[in-house]
């Protein structure tokens, strides 16, 4: 009741009623001041312990990183009402920007916005919601921020009020992100795993699982040496420890053992934690599996240094090794050899039965070769059918270590003497073997040191290798000096055979061919090289040179120009047109690609009349390539030059061979006319040719007659033509040309 009201009140009232109200009324008025006193100290005391909580409050809020606020809630609007002034230090905003209406809304993340409004509504039914959110600090950056709001309602059960907090939690947010990203990575394909400073394991990825075999609670606890291989020794253990202990990290490739056993190799990386005093806390372990990369690094080092058909070592390794053995050699003084192996007639195979039968062979070999050998020796292929053998340690004394070497590769050629069973037909149903047999000719060579060089070495065994080839083959031969001697000289042949070449040193000399009534009816071309210091050379002697090097290319085709020329002068002579010339004609000549073509060319140039010339080959020119041969003789004999089978009897044409070739005469080769005696094997051998020729209708000639009767015994059987020094030997032009 308010004094007025009061007054308005007492009017209405009688006297007496009056003073009894006045009476009451100060009664009451005391007890109101009285209470109304105390209401005010009341209020005071409130009011003090008011200011002293909003001390406290914004003590704790200077502080804090949530910021506070409440809200009214009226039915129009949501109305901040208050916010804790550690807003400005939080979030970065003045109260008053704060308290703006639209403000929170606005400063809501672009991205997050909608969510988070949608999320806000929650609120109304729940009480309580709590959400994070990013928003843009007063200061531009964008930051976490933790929402949790609780709804107050009135006695009517309506919202009045929202309390709530707002609290930075970027940096939190970040460690989360971080710590996300750590899971991620933690489970990649390498293996990982932790261990506490005592390398107890206390965490291992799935990777590590996987390629360890062991799970994860199986290593807990456990160090990891449960991983050790046993290939690693102290040493190497020692020294990752002292570079965890001096740089906190080690890398490098170990064996480690998976759960089933099998050893493989890794690549590992170990780091050690350190905590903020500097003691290790924890070592991370990452590695992973490098079986693989190995095997493909091993794949690429096989191509470099193996031969990928039989998986020996190549050449390029065996002169590696071969300069390792020199040196071991060297401080051990032990000898070691070289042998140096070439099969026998490998190229027949290889031509006749195929390449894949060749291939067979030389794996065979390859197998035998090893089985005859020493674990630390070596056996390589050098490329075809040469083998290359390195044996080591063999003894300090030159003799012993000879005697040890001649065994072992004796022991190698009974090995590869052996019959091989070759697979002739690749497909299963009807497969057949083809029985094989071979041998191989064998250079040997000792060393002890670096006296002689890798290279000269194999020289040398090479050398020795073709000794043996000259020995008939299947034979084993060793270097000696005298076939340095000869192998000097065989180079210093070469460099003026080149010279020869290009300087036109060569002349032909003619032997008369004579029939049996003693009728020079023709003549043989002979090469002779007119050496400016050793005088003249006679062809055994730079021949295979020749044929070995490549020269008897330009060689045979000016032997071939020149001696058309001659013919071609004899032609035009009423006294020498009869004659006919033959002219030897080497393999690697007849080889050549163009050969047939080399030949229609000289018959133009020279304008001879190709029907008296007579082209000689050898049995082993044409069995080097069969089909080759037939073709480029019938290509040739279309021109009507004719060919005759120089040194028959020596070779191994045979006879299905012989009838497929446009021959027309076989010469006897001269050895079987020099050793011949009566009733003996090479006079049997003569009257085989002799019949043959008749069977196959070609003509014979008999080279190498020096007696009559010699030349007797063949007339007897019927041998129409003869060559030999009985009638002349081998003559320059002018004076075969006398001779006539
Ligand atoms: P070849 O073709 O068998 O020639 C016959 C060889 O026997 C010739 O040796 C000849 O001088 C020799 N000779 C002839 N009659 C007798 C005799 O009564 N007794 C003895 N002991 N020997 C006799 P040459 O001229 O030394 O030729 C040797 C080989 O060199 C030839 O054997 C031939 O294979 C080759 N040759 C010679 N000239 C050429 C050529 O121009 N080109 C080619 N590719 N090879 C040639
Ligand atoms: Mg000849
Ligand atoms: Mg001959």
């Amino acid at each position: 009741m308010t004094i007025s009201e009061f007054t308005n009140f007492s009017l209405t009232l009688g006297s007496n009623e009056l003073l009894g109200l006045l009476t009451i009324g100060v009664a009451v008025f005391g007890y109101c001041k009285i209470k109304l006193l105390r209401c005010l100290k009341q209020k005071q005391h409130v009011s003090e312990e008011l200011q002293s909580s909003l001390e406290k409050l914004r003590y704790l809020t200077a502080t804090s990183p949530s910021v506070l606020f409440s809200m009214r809630v009226t039915s129009q609007a949501i109305v901040t009402h208050w916010i804790s002034d550690n807003i400005s230090r939080v979030i970065g905003y003045t109260l008053d920007e704060a308290s703006q209406p639209g403000w929170w809304q606005a400063n809501l993340y672009a991205e997050d916005r909608e969510r988070v409004l949608h999320e806000s509504q929650a609120l109304f039914v729940g009480k309580h919601q709590i959400y994070e959110y990013r928003f843009k600090h007063g200061n531009g950056s964008v930051i976490w921020v933790r929402d949790e709001q609780q709804l107050v309602a009135d006695e009517f059960g309506q919202p009045k009020e929202i309390l709530g907090s707002w609290t930075d939690i970027t940096e939190l947010k970040l460690k989360e992100i971080n710590l996300r990203i750590a899971a991620t990575a933690f489970e990649t394909k390498d293996g990982i795993m932790i261990t506490d400073h005592a390398t107890r394991i206390i965490r291992v990825n799935r990777a590590f699982s996987q390629l360890t075999g062991y799970s994860a609670e199986e290593v807990l606890g456990k160090t990891p040496a449960i991983l050790n291989s046993g290939r690693q020794d102290e040493e190497f253990y020692k020294k990752m420890w002292h570079d965890l202990l001096h740089s906190q990290h080690w890398e490098g490739e170990i064996w480690n053992k998976r759960k089933d056993g099998n050893i493989y190799p890794e690549w590992l990386a170990i780091s050690a934690v350190q905590d903020r005093l500097g003691n290790t806390s924890h070592y991370v372990a990452t590695f992973f599996d490098m079986s693989e990369r190995k095997a493909a690094e091993e794949y690429i080092r096989n191509l470099a240094y193996y031969d990928p058909l039989t998986g020996l070592p190549n050449r390029r390794l065996i002169i590696d090794r071969l300069g390792i053995a020199l040196s071991n050699s060297y401080r051990s003084a032990y000898y070691g050899a070289i042998m140096f192996l070439d099969l026998d007639r490998f190229k027949i195979l290889n031509d006749t039965q195929g390449h894949d039968k060749g291939d067979q062979l030389l794996t065979h070999v390859a197998r035998r070769l090893q089985a005859c050998v020493r674990e630390g020796d070596t056996v390589a292929r050098l490329g075809g059918d040469e083998f290359v053998v390195m044996l080591e340690n063999l003894a300090k004394h030159q003799t012993e270590a000879a005697v040890k070497a001649q065994f072992v590769a004796e022991k190698i050629r009974d090995s590869l003497s052996a019959p091989y069973l070759l697979e002739l037909n690749s497909n299963e149903s009807e497969k057949s073997i083809l029985e094989h047999h071979s041998s191989a000719s064998i250079g040997l060579v000792l060393f002890q040191g670096h006296s002689v060089a890798s290279d000269d070495l194999l020289k040398r065994a090479d050398l020795a290798m073709y000794q043996a080839k000259h020995a008939g083959r299947d034979a084993i031969r060793v270097f000696d000096p005298a076939m340095q001697l000869a192998l000097n000289e065989r180079t210093a042949l070469e460099t003026d055979l080149r010279q020869a070449v290009l300087k036109q040193q060569f002349m032909l000399y003619y032997q008369s061919q004579v029939d049996s009534a003693g009728k020079i009816i023709g003549a043989e071309a002979l090469i002779r090289w007119q050496h400016p210091q050793r005088g003249l050379i006679p062809p055994d002697s730079f021949i295979p040179l020749a044929e070995e090097t490549g020269l008897i290319i330009p060689i045979g085709l000016w032997v071939l120009q020149q001696g058309c020329l001659v013919l071609a002068e004899w032609q035009k002579n009423p006294q020498t047109q009869h004659l006919k010339l033959a002219i030897n004609v080497s393999p690697r000549q007849f080889h050549q690609a163009d050969f047939v073509q080399q030949v229609e060319k000289v018959l133009i140039d020279t304008a001879v009349n190709p029907e008296y010339l007579k082209l000689e080959i050898t049995e082993n020119l044409i069995m080097d390539n069969l089909d080759e041969a037939i073709n480029k003789m019938y290509a040739i004999k279309k021109f009507g030059v004719g060919f005759s089978m120089d040194d028959f009897g020596t070779g191994y044409s045979s006879l299905a061979s012989l009838q497929k070739l446009p021959l027309d005469q076989l010469k006897v080769d001269r050895g079987f006319i020099r050793d011949w005696v009566e009733a003996g094997n090479d006079a049997a051998i003569i009257r085989t040719i002799l019949n043959l020729g008749r069977t196959l209708g070609l003509t014979v000639i008999a080279e190498g007659v020096e007696t009559s009767i010699q030349l007797d015994y063949l007339a007897q059987y019927g041998c129409p033509i003869f060559q030999g020094y009985y009638f002349s030997e081998p003559l320059p032009l002018a004076q075969f040309q006398d001779l006539l």
